[in-house]
């Protein structure tokens, strides 16, 4: 039976064991033809792509998470069940991607699949490891004992390609049922005349997952629990027994068709690669030496193109003041727009070298191995040994520290690594801390060639890392996952990566930022361009008539009346009234109104608080140049009295408050994008926020 006429849209969905090589074939059959998007409900990653064969012009194809049977026991893996056995959501065909260098494993999922009712091709990959091996596939035999069409395919170095459309063209019959014997009962019987299964094992599955799938139809769910209730499936003896059954079937292929030469070569490349690669000395060495250069090329090499995005924002900008009247919309497109959509540009080389570090380190077969290293470490405070990237770029940046985390595949350690990441010191915490230290902490020499500012400058850093510890152990203890423990079956084998993916990757990802995390970024932008821009009534104007008067203009030269207006503008604005709002709050921290007018304006990044104190004080300057800055508000006192604002004590606790607050409107819009929603972005802005009061709170009110 076909199930398809020619000419009709078909959907198609590549389905195997993690690394088969199923987003290898996806992007040799898509090419550029990609787009990303959600499953609705979970935070996997759904890839669709087009492509066409002859009678079938519009194929979508699907790549599905990896699986290793169609009883999921995670997250990603349910995503996978859900689709290949819900009806209405199922593919019209499914090309299982197999590594022939470990088939009874994958003949395993290959079999479950035979049996959901739905035409099946193997494309059979890895047989270039398999031979390397000593493994010799027959696979003509293969496909007559399962009675699937088989392709044999080199999914790295696209050879096969052709053949396989060619069978997709010819669209296989559905396979006869019955690769393996379901014993028939009437309650799946009764499973499958209400869900309309295809298949006995198709009503079986459901019947026994179905309050893990988020997308039955909800009457037809309560139905099934019903059932269910009544007479329930003995989940693990059904599938233990089916597992065990389908393996003696298939052990029996495997001897027929697969071959083994036996002759002892010595040890393989792989072999003697993890030799060194997993020393327990020389691995961990080479792992922190690669960390290193990764943290550098974020760190220092993106510093160059993030320079030239900068350069050409401020041009833009200028040109754009300068062609425009000079009027409200202008200043909303060069204040508010452009600068928004500046800030979000400008982290696109971060992203694009972080991925292209991680895809090269995937792709060559390593990453695997780093996290086992780190997991036994890690794992202790509830994250896991692919944590370590994650932390180690949020020293340079949160954000694409943050998307980096999507590497990690269980969940909730997952999870715990993004909440914690942007406790790491990150570049623009540095500013702010400079100019706190320059301030209050002596420049001298102690214990010999210990600077005291560079000391301090550590201590921050180091309270970071130590702070994600502890918020990662306690977290730990507080969320609870379904998810079963991962474990790792085997190695890949080391290989050269493949240029082509590892920029594929990188343009992708900085796709997916510039869309989605970019939109939130420029409307917050906007908003506070507003409330910097905008006072209640007639405040702003108020300010620009005062200095219309003579007596300023003889007073002052031309940049420090700019700056007098400024200041004075700043302070009359909506922000300038929420920092007076908000400083009752902010006061038992040793924080004035003023701090507090930055504290608003620097939610957006955290290096805005430099600029916001310049024009607060009119002290010109700017982040490298804080001089005439430190000299104002060294003089500051508070009101009445003649005691520095900036003493010790205040200065410590506003570093304290900058070293734990979020206050960086990016890493909440990228953590947005990476959970699908706004309640883990908001739980993390919460507790960092009340983190960076309470410890602000204690150190002022101990040292004053
Ligand atoms: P996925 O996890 O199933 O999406 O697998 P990927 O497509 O990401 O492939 C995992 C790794 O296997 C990548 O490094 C690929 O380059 C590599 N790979 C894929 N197919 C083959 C193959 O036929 N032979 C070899 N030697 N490597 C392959
Ligand atoms: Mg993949």
């Amino acid at each position: 039976m076909t199930t398809a006429e020619p000419g009709k849209k078909l959907t198609i969905a590549l389905v195997g064991n993690p690394n088969s090589g199923k987003t290898s074939l996806f992007n040799s059959l898509t090419g550029l033809r990609q787009k990303v998007g959600n499953f609705p409900g979970v935070t996997v990653d759904k890839k669709t792509g087009t492509f066409s064969v002859p009678d079938h012009p519009n194929i979508t194809l699907i790549d599905l998470p990896g699986t290793y049977s169609v009883f999921p026991r995670s997250k990603d893996e349910r995503v996978c069940s859900e689709i290949l056995c819900v009806p209405g959501q199922q593919p019209d065909l499914i090309i299982v991607v197999a590594d022939a260098a470990n088939l009874k494993r994958n003949l395993l999922l290959c079999s479950q699949i035979m049996d959901l009712g739905i035409p099946v091709i193997v494309a059979l990959n890895f047989l270039d490891v398999a031979r390397s091996k000593h493994l010799t596939i027959d696979d003509r035999q293969l496909e007559k004992m399962l009675g699937i069409p088989i392709v044999p395919v080199n999914a790295r170095k696209n050879e096969g390609i052709a053949d396989l459309k060619a069978q997709i063209a010819r669209m296989p019959a559905i396979p006869e049922q019955g690769f393996m014997e379901t014993a028939a009962s009437p309650q799946i019987a009764r499973i499958k005349e209400i869900t309309q299964a295809k298949t006995d094992y198709a009503a079986l599955l459901l019947g026994l997952e179905q309050e893990n799938f988020t997308h039955i139809d909800p009457a037809l769910q309560q139905q099934l629990a019903g059932l269910l209730n009544e007479h329930p499936l003995p989940a693990t003896k059904i599938q233990g027994a089916d597992t065990l059954a389908r393996y003696e079937k298939i052990n029996g292929i495997v001897k027929e068709c697969v071959s083994s030469r036996k002759e002892e070569t010595g040890p393989s490349k792989t072999q003697a690669l993890d030799k060194i690669l997993t020393h327990g000395f020389w691995g961990y060495l080479i792992f922190f030496g690669l960390l290193f250069l990764i943290f550098q090329a974020i760190f220092s090499f993106a510093s160059y193109p993030m320079d030239w995005i900068e350069s050409a924002f401020i041009a833009i900008s200028q040109a754009t003041h300068q062609t425009l009247p000079d009027a409200w919309y202008t200043d909303l497109l060069v204040e508010g727009l452009l600068a928004g959509i500046g800030g979000v540009v400008i982290f696109i080389p971060q992203i694009m070298i972080l991925f292209g570090f991680i895809t090269l380190l995937e792709d060559s077969g390593y990453m695997a191995r780093a996290s086992f290293l780190m997991d036994k470490l890690m794992q202790k405070i509830g994250l896991n040994g692919k944590s370590v990237i994650p932390l180690i770029s949020g020293v340079a940046c949160a954000v694409p520290a943050v998307m980096a985390a999507r590497n990690i595949s269980n969940d909730k350690e997952r999870l715990i690594t993004i909440l914690v990441t942007p406790l790491m010191s990150c570049s623009a915490r540095l500013p702010v801390y400079t100019l706190l230290i320059a301030l209050v902490v002596p420049d001298q020499t102690v214990l010999g060639f210990f600077n005291l500012q560079g000391l301090m400058l550590m201590g921050l850093y180091l309270l970071g890392l130590l702070m994600a510890i502890v918020v990662a152990a306690i977290t730990r203890l507080l969320i609870r996952s379904k998810e079963k423990g991962f474990f790792i079956l085997e190695m890949p084998v080391y290989q050269l990566p493949r240029m082509a993916n590892v920029f594929m990757t990188m343009i992708e990802k900085a796709k997916i930022f510039t869309v989605e995390a970019g939109k939130v970024i420029v409307v917050i932008s906007i908003v506070l361009w507003a409330l910097a821009s905008y006072g209640p009534g007639n405040q702003m104007e108020a300010v620009e008539g005062k200095y219309e008067h003579s007596e300023y203009r003889d007073q002052y030269s031309g940049a420090e009346l700019a700056a007098k207006i400024q200041s004075e503008k700043l302070t009359h604005s909506y922000a300038g009234h929420l920092g007076r709002f908000i400083e009752p709050v902010i006061q038992p921290l040793g924080f004035d109104w003023k701090i507090g007018i930055a504290l608003i304006a620097s939610f957006a990044a955290r290096e805005v608080f430099v600029g916001t104190m310049a024009t607060i004080y009119s002290a010109g300057g700017d982040e490298e140049n804080i001089l005439p800055l430190k000299q104002k508000m060294a003089l500051e006192v508070r009101p009445g009295t003649d005691q520095p604002v900036y003493s010790f004590a205040t200065a410590l606790s506003l570093m304290l408050f900058y070293a734990f607050a979020m206050q960086c409107m990016s890493t909440v819009a990228v953590m947005k994008r990476e959970t699908k929603g706004w309640k883990w972005p908001m739980v993390q802005l919460t507790y960092m926020t009340l983190l960076a009061y309470f410890s602000s709170l204690v150190a002022f009110q101990l040292l004053s």
